[in-house]
This record gives C-alpha cells, sequence and structure tokens, in this order.
C-alpha cells in the first residue's frame, strides 16, 4: 500500500481534519506533523479525514503534514506482555516516562514489546508436522507462572520444515513452514493484530462454568459463567476496588487483564500503586506475575481513553487463545463512554441522550460481545475464555443515566454495590435486593454434577429467606417486631444469619478472605439445617425465644472462620450439636 499524505484542515483539541486522504480507510493509523503524533482516522468524507490523536495536539496546525501508515490500530503480542502497564495505545509507561520524563512526551516511538531481550524458546512442534492456524509450534516460559505459547497467527497454516531449540529475540524465526503455495516462511514469536475487530475462534461456546471467586456472595447468590459479562456500579468508598482485589486474586481465572480509566489523576495512581503489590494467594508471587494493567490517567489525552478498552481486550483474546481463562476488568466504562461522547461532540454528531451519542450502545455491546466461552483455532480441541467485568460511575449513583441503562441492557451479571450497606461496614456491600445473575438456570446442571444435587434448592432457598425478610421489614417498620408471628420471627433470625454470618466476608481476614464452593456448601447447609429444625420445634410448641437463645447458633455465625484445609470435620461437629440443642428443647 502506497503511503498517502495530506495536510491539516482544522484542530479541535484531540480531534484533526486532514484534507488530501482520499485513499485512506477508515480506522488507518495515521502520523500527524514532524511529531509523528499517533492518530486513528474515524470519519471519511470525501477527501476529508477525522482524526483522533491519542496525544496532545498543542502547537499542531493547518498545513501540518498527515501521513497514513495503511493500518488498522493494532497491539504487539507475544512474550513480554505479562507483568506490562501500557497506556491506551499498548505503549509501555515505564518506557514512555524514560523517554519522556513524568509528563509522557509526544511522538515518542516506542515498541510495545521488548524487540532486544531473548527468550527460552522450547519447541513443541515438530519438523514434518502439519500445522493450521493457532496451533502452538512451541512456548516461552515467560516466568515462573505463565507458560506462554507460540502459536502460528491467523491466515498461516502448512508443513513444518525447520524448528530451532534456543534463545531468540520476538523478532528472530524459530521455525519454518512451507504454505499451500510452496513458499518458505519464518515463524517469530510476536503477531500485530488490530484491536477493533475480535481475533478469530472456531466456535463460540454457552458458558455453563462458573468462574469460582470464593466470594460467598458472587459465588452463591450471582455467579458469572468462565466467558461471562457483568457490570458492577461504584459508588465511592463502597467497596468497589477491594471487589476487583479479590476476583483478580481469587476467580479461578489464570489471566488478568485490568483496563483503567481514571477520573481524578490519583485514582489511577492508586491503581498503579496497589496492583503491583498484590500477592498471587495461590503461588504467593506477585500478582503482577499473571496480570497485564493499562493504564489511562487523566493527564493522557480521551482519544487514548476512547482505544484502551479494545487493547485490554484484544490482548485478552490472544491469552484466551492458547487455552487460558482470562478476565478482563474495565474500570470505568463510565469514563471510557465519556471519551466516546467528547470525540463525538467535536465530530458535531448528532447527540443522543445526555450528548451520548447515537451509537453507545452498539459500541458497548461490541466490547462486552468479545468476551465468551470459545473453541479456539487450531487443531487440538482446546477452549479459552474471557469474562469481562465492567464497572459503571453513575454521577451521583442514579442507575438511570444512559451508560448504567446501556450497560445493564449487555451484562448478564449486575453486582449492585450499595453505599448504604457500605456505610453499616456491611461487606462486600453487594445488594442481595438489587443484583441479580442470569446465568444461574444454565448453570444449575454443573452445580448439580461437581457440588452436589443440594446447591441448586438451597440456593433458592436462601434468596427466598432474604426476600421474605424484605416483605417482613416493612411490616416492623410499621408495626413493630412484636406484630410478627413466631415463624416470620424465626425466618427474620434466618435471614439475619444468611446476611451478616454468610454474606458479610471479610477479605483482609486470613481464613475467611476465600471460600471453596465446598464449605460454601457446608455452611449454607449448618444455616439451613437451623432453619428447619426451628420451624419443627416451633410446630412442637416450643418458644421462638428459646431456640433464638441455642448456643450452636454462635458456632453456625463463626463458621466461616473453619480452616477449610484442615478442620472440616467441624461442621459434623456443628450439625451433630445443632441437633442434640434442638431435640433437648422438644424433649
Ligand atoms: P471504593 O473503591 O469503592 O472507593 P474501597 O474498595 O477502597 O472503596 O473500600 C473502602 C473500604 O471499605 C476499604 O478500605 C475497607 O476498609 C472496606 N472494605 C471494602 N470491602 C471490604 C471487604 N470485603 N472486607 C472488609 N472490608 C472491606
Amino acid at each position: 500500500m502506497s503511503e498517502v499524505s495530506g495536510k491539516v484542515i482544522k484542530v479541535s483539541g484531540p480531534l484533526i481534519v486532514a484534507g488530501g486522504m482520499a485513499n485512506c480507510k477508515m480506522f488507518d493509523v495515521v502520523k500527524v506533523s514532524s511529531n509523528h503524533l499517533i492518530g486513528e482516522i474515524i470519519e471519511l468524507r470525501g477527501d476529508k479525514a477525522s482524526i483522533q490523536v491519542y496525544e496532545e495536539t498543542g502547537g499542531i496546525g493547518p498545513g501540518d503534514e498527515v501521513v497514513s501508515t495503511g493500518d488498522p490500530l493494532s497491539v504487539e503480542l507475544g512474550p513480554g506482555l505479562i507483568e506490562s502497564i501500557f497506556d491506551g495505545i499498548q505503549r509501555p509507561l515505564n518506557k514512555l516516562r524514560e523517554k519522556g520524563g513524568d509528563r509522557i512526551a509526544r511522538g515518542i516511538e516506542v515498541a510495545a514489546l521488548d524487540h532486544e531481550k531473548k527468550w527460552k524458546f522450547n519447541p513443541t512442534a515438530k519438523v514434518g508436522d502439519h500445522l493450521e492456524a493457532g496451533d502452538e509450534v512451541g512456548y516461552v516460559q515467560e516466568n515462573v507462572l505463565v507458560r506462554h505459547s507460540i502459536m502460528l497467527p491467523a491466515g498461516v497454516s502448512g508443513e513444518l520444515t525447520a524448528i530451532y531449540d534456543g534463545e531468540y529475540t520476538i523478532d528472530e524465526p524459530v521455525a519454518k513452514i512451507r504454505t499451500a503455495d510452496g513458499k518458505e516462511k519464518d515463524v517469530i514469536m510476536v503477531q500485530r493484530c488490530a484491536v477493533r475487530k475480535g481475533r478469530p475462534y472456531k466456535e463460540k461456546l454457552s458458558p455453563s462454568m462458573p468462574l469460582i471467586t470464593g466470594q460467598r456472595v458472587i459465588d452463591t447468590l450471582f455467579p458469572i459463567t468462565k466467558g461471562g459479562v457483568a457490570a458492577v456500579p461504584g459508588p465511592f468508598g463502597s467497596g468497589k476496588t477491594v471487589v476487583q482485589h479479590q476476583l483478580a486474586k481469587w476467580a479461578d481465572a489464570e489471566i488478568i487483564v485490568y483496563v483503567g480509566c481514571g477520573e481524578r489523576g490519583n485514582e489511577m495512581t492508586d491503581v498503579l500503586n496497589e496492583f503491583p503489590e498484590l500477592v498471587d494467594p495461590k503461588t504467593g508471587e506477585p500478582l503482577m506475575k499473571r496480570t497485564i494493567l493499562i493504564a489511562n490517567t487523566s493527564d493522557m489525552p480521551v482519544a487514548a481513553r476512547e482505544a484502551s478498552i479494545y487493547t485490554g481486550i484484544t490482548i485478552a483474546e490472544y491469552f484466551r487463545d492458547m487455552g487460558y481463562n482470562v478476565a478482563i476488568m474495565a474500570d470505568s466504562t463510565s469514563r471510557w463512554a465519556e471519551a466516546l461522547r467528547e470525540m463525538s461532540g467535536r465530530l458535531e454528531e448528532m447527540p443522543g441522550e445526555e450528548g451520548y451519542p447515537a451509537y453507545l450502545s452498539s459500541r458497548l455491546a461490541e466490547f462486552y460481545e468479545r468476551a465468551g466461552l470459545v473453541k479456539v483455532l487450531g487443531q487440538k480441541d482446546k477452549t479459552g475464555s474471557v469474562t469481562a467485568i465492567g464497572a459503571v460511575s453513575p454521577p451521583g449513583g442514579d442507575l438511570s443515566e444512559p451508560v448504567s441503562q446501556a450497560t445493564l441492557r449487555i451484562v448478564k451479571v449486575f453486582w449492585g454495590l450499595s453505599a448504604s450497606l457500605a456505610y453499616k461496614r456491611h461487606f462486600p456491600a453487594i445488594d442481595w435486593l438489587q443484583s441479580y445473575s442470569l446465568y444461574v438456570d444454565r448453570m444449575a446442571d454443573w452445580y448439580d454434577k461437581n457440588i452436589g444435587a443440594e446447591w441448586n434448592p438451597l440456593r433458592r432457598r436462601i434468596m427466598a429467606v432474604l426476600q421474605e425478610e424484605a416483605g417482613l421489614d416493612e411490616i416492623v417498620r410499621l408495626v413493630g417486631m412484636d406484630a410478627l408471628g413466631a415463624k416470620d420471627r424465626l425466618t427474620m433470625e434466618v435471614a439475619k444469619t444468611i446476611r451478616e454470618d454468610y454474606l458479610h466476608q471479610n477479605a483482609f481476614h486470613e481464613i475467611d478472605t476465600f471460600a471453596s464452593l465446598p464449605k460454601q456448601l457446608r455452611m449454607l447447609k449448618l444455616i439451613n439445617d437451623f432453619y428447619n429444625y426451628g420451624l419443627n420445634a416451633l410446630r412442637e410448641n416450643v418458644d421462638i425465644e428459646d431456640i433464638i437463645e441455642l448456643p450452636v447458633r454462635e458456632k453456625i455465625g463463626r463458621a466461616k472462620y473453619i480452616d477449610e484445609k484442615t478442620e472440616m470435620d467441624k461442621f459434623d461437629e456443628i450439625e451433630a450439636e445443632m441437633k442434640s440443642e434442638f431435640n433437648a428443647l422438644i424433649g
């Protein structure tokens, strides 16, 4: 493709209009002025291109040269991704700072990955193998946690004619392949991949397995599938950061991609300081060893923020294609939508609700649709998944605004963080009456087979008790606790146990921070058995006060501190005590 070059006609903040661009394509990346600022064509009319520029446009003016690269906005995928901190268009932040100082200087060209570093390449394919796109030729042990598979890129297949065991940079050939047209082609460890389109896969599967998080309110009441999509609103101080950290640490996803779109400057700085300090609880290694951070601080232009979620999800898909379960967290999509709104305003597009462009929902949907469980490319029957969790930050916590509404129409799980629960120090402050998961039914079989036939009915019952409590609360507010019958009193007590002893979970307690599904099941059973014994005792005319005061209740309350590695038999002991205490009451 021959280079097209035009001239700047107009500059409006991060948006530039250039003439003489007739032979360009939509979404081509361009370099603007002698500073080589990176931009992307987002509208073409005749020979005029509207370009969103990912860097400060100060000093750029009419007449400056604009050169199209002919390529769409792309990322580099290969060894070295893990542990990186990138900006929205995959420039490594530390390199930018090294070259340009604290405020990111403009037009700095730095490669996303290190092209000098040599990696030990371990072949897994042999000469003579017939390989297809997505098949592995070998791997690099990127660090103790991540085995980085080197795959044939999309569109490449043929017979392997050479493979080299040794240390190579990502640009040096590690194998050769003879394609169908008889030509030999080098296989290198880096791929370039456009970000605005999903990476290819064989087949999208219907996700039916939970992403296990060890957080009881999520796993029991509002579970998400591997490959699912969730939204979490984040009123300030409601515990959003702790929820995200808990998910990053404990969820059974091997790779974490965190895309941060900070509002206030220090918000992103917090993430950049905190994430590298998190420890992977399963291995004791720094969590960064299986994490990629994409950070948009507030001093970066809005256009880079717009691009960042695509950069993030493309990286997530790449690890999915190796067969990993990946979780991507976008925080927050509201900030991302504001960037979209700003660009749309500058394009003078017809504004929709609250000034957001009419395509807000379709853009959001395009992002979330790239999550999923898929059969990946390649001859081996392998699956991988991308689970997407998007935070929304509605102004004033009002979910009726356009970004929240558009998000809620797409996602299947909603974890409604509530400021009032956080105020009462009920953590995680996920409101059980407001939240939902539309995956529950399709995962029912999985729980039956893997956790036990009691799981689904117990979950339903716990939810029913909580809903009943909400109704009874109304009555109590109007006429007082005394107006309730004994059965309703018991229901209220059980609901309190569910809230305070089950749903409440201390992220900072060594044992309580994580509960496996088997432990959750045992805890649920204790509560449910207490309820059943209680109802039975009421039928035998036992006084409700005597039931409420049974000593075993304290033990049920402390069951969350049972160490599941060594003390699971304690659950049997509590069950036995409960039985004998109720027997004593009935006499
Ligand atoms: P946000 O990010 O929404 O502003 P944070 O996640 O920083 O809020 O949470 C605020 C505070 O709430 C934390 O510092 C912590 O003390 C408390 N907190 C939040 N979640 C939990 C939890 N699961 N367990 C214990 N404390 C929590």
